[in-house]
């Protein structure tokens, strides 16, 4: 069966890395969390002095730095999902923490980064046969792709599934700052210079503020069917 290309973009928080990863999972497709790769690179950033904690970068020292800075997936056996490493050490955890949340959209706004880390995604998903989440993955990415998902969702309710996933992990997010946080990371992300976060025009629009995940997971997979039905 022919395997195709899929792009799921959307804002902040909306549920887009499990929708992915699940749907990749269920049809025997490599999933890859763009976010991520954006994230190490804020990660390498931070811990090499480059990037103040209001967001201004040093961007000559990060622009020289790029080559050095490898972002790979590896398969995690127990969970079953891929982790992310950076020059060889896994970063999983230490990339998805409220630091780095507040300081990615700086980083993914500067052109050397996203010109990096877009041939790096090309290159991962050039056979197809994968699923591929993020802001700019159906616009610039993979603009050929042949299923495109656009998903969204109220502000407050991203704001309180972001919440109880810190919680979950331990954290003590604070609500308020939580809701901030992703409101300031969809205004950089949409109206950065170089490939803002936008929906292709070609993308199925999936509003998940009131879909139950089984809801969610069946009408990902209904489209999935069709598109492939379509193709061949
Ligand atoms: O998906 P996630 O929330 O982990 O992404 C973190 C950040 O990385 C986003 O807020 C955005 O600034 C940036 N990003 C991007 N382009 C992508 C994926 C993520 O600019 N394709």
């Amino acid at each position: 069966m022919k395997k195709i290309t899929i792009a799921i973009d959307g804002h902040s928080s909306c549920g887009k890395s499990t929708m992915a990863k699940d749907l990749a999972q269920e049809i025997g497709y490599i999933y890859i969390d763009s976010g991520a790769m954006y994230r190490a690179c804020t990660l390498y950033a931070m811990r090499h002095g480059m990037i103040t904690a209001d967001g201004k970068v040093d961007t000559v020292a990060l622009e020289n730095q790029m080559p050095q800075i490898d972002v790979s997936f590896q398969l995690n056996a127990s969970t079953g999902r891929p982790d992310t490493y950076l020059n060889g050490e896994n970063v999983e955890a230490a990339i998805r923490t409220m630091e780095v949340s507040n300081l990615v959209s700086h980083v993914a706004a500067l052109p050397f980064v996203r010109l990096a880390m877009t041939r790096l995604q090309q290159q991962m998903g050039e056979a197809g046969g994968i699923v591929m989440d993020g802001r700019d993955i159906g616009t610039a990415v993979f603009p050929n792709a042949e299923l495109k998902f656009f998903v969204t969702a109220s502000d407050e309710i991203r704001a309180q599934r972001r919440y109880d996933e810190l919680k979950a992990k331990g954290e003590q997010p604070d609500f308020e700052a939580v809701l901030a946080n992703l409101r300031e990371r969809d205004h950089i992300d949409s109206t950065r210079a170089v490939n803002p976060l936008r929906q292709a025009d070609d993308a199925l629009v999936l509003d998940n503020s009131h879909m139950t995940k089984d809801e969610q997971r069946q009408w990902l997979l209904d489209r999935f069917h069709e598109r492939i039905e379509a193709c061949s």
